[in-house]
């Protein structure tokens, strides 16, 4: 069986751009029944922002509440916080010299974040080559990501050849695998991805039917009256159709056709209706799991004693590639 493997970083809430650009793949792909799914919490990455300790602990936990609740099975994926493990960051380091800082510091992602007013620390630098680690110490044959992240997966398969070449053949060059949404755009700016960074924008998966409602209502659409699909000329009324889209199963066209006499004041409502009837089944999901927190750290436990075996495993021949043992 191929191996999938995708990692989400606890710093912020889940919105519903992670949701549909990310996590509803997964979530088809393991219960495909067909790949080794490894999915965990990123949390090594999420350091590489200011953060404190005590909110640290809570987005964690958040994070593991709202992927279970939408779904991801550690009876059927292997599913673990990153940290519990030492050979990621190993092979990290590994990879670490195989780059040049000069590769790095050109990554889009870091140009941004330094844009932002981040301090360039040198985890935001390098964090491509931990999660180049990340994917390459189980060997991914895929990794479900949504469109801004294709940048990194390129160095992680460039990281592979890299060491193929100097080395001897050992890994894959994983491939990417988008949704039909890979970027779904800020609800109040059809011009930048929906992000953590502009909380304003962003519809998060334990929002409230009143937010849900409030933040689609409000949602910045043109000054046309018609509904129509068209991302180059109206992009802002295409994202809200291509969310109704991927939370009804329905093509954009033939919601296109299902509005096309109503206004926009319907069309939101519907969509407002719609995305809360999805989120609510989550929302529901995530109190039940939160009566059973205990029983839940023992799942990461039990899923960080899974992937160790085979990331000590393939670390193991590594090591032995590169002359360490
Ligand atoms: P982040 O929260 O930035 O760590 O992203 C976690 C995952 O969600 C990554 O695979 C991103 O590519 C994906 N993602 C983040 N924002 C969006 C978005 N607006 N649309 C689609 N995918 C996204």
């Amino acid at each position: 069986m191929k191996n999938v493997v995708s990692g989400l970083k606890p710093s912020g809430k889940l919105h519903i751009g992670n949701y549909l650009g990310v996590i509803k793949k997964a979530i088809e792909l393991q219960n495909s029944n067909k790949y080794n799914c490894i999915y965990f919490i990123a949390d090594y990455h999420s350091l590489t922002v200011d953060f404190k300790p005590q909110e640290k602990k809570v987005e964690i936990f958040e994070m593991i509440i709202d992927l279970l609740a939408s779904g991801i099975n550690p009876k059927k994926s292997i599913f673990f916080i990153q940290s519990h493990l030492n050979e990621h960051t190993a092979l990290g380091w590994i990879f670490n010299n195989l780059l040049s800082v000069n590769r790095l510091s050109g990554m889009i992602e870091y140009k941004e974040k330094i844009n932002e007013g981040h301090i360039p620390n040198v985890g935001l630098l390098d964090y491509p080559v931990l999660m180049a680690a990340d994917i390459l110490i189980y060997n991914a044959d895929f990794v479900p990501v949504g469109e801004d992240q294709l940048q990194h997966l390129e160095l992680t398969r460039d990281i592979a050849r890299i060491f193929n070449n100097r080395f001897g053949l050992f890994f894959k060059e994983p491939k990417p695998i988008l949704t039909s949404i890979p970027r779904v755009m800020s609800l109040n700016n059809p011009n930048k991805k929906m992000s953590k960074t502009l909380p304003s924008g962003c519809l998060y998966i334990s929002d409230p039917k009143e937010e849900i409602f409030k933040k689609i209502k409000s949602a910045v659409t043109d000054s046309e009256s018609q509904i129509e699909y068209n991302p180059q000329n109206r992009p802002a009324i295409s994202n809200l159709i291509l969310i109704y889209s991927e939370f009804s199963n329905i093509p954009p066209e033939k919601i296109v056709q299902e509005f096309k006499n109503k206004g926009y004041f319907e069309f939101k409502n519907s969509l407002a209706e719609l995305v809360y009837s999805k989120l609510k089944i989550i929302h529901d999901k995530r109190k039940e799991l939160l009566k059973n927190k205990k029983e839940i750290m023992k799942l990461l436990q039990n899923g960080a004693s899974k992937a160790q075996k085979i990331a000590q495993n393939n670390l193991l021949k590594i090591k032995s590639k590169i002359g360490l043992i």
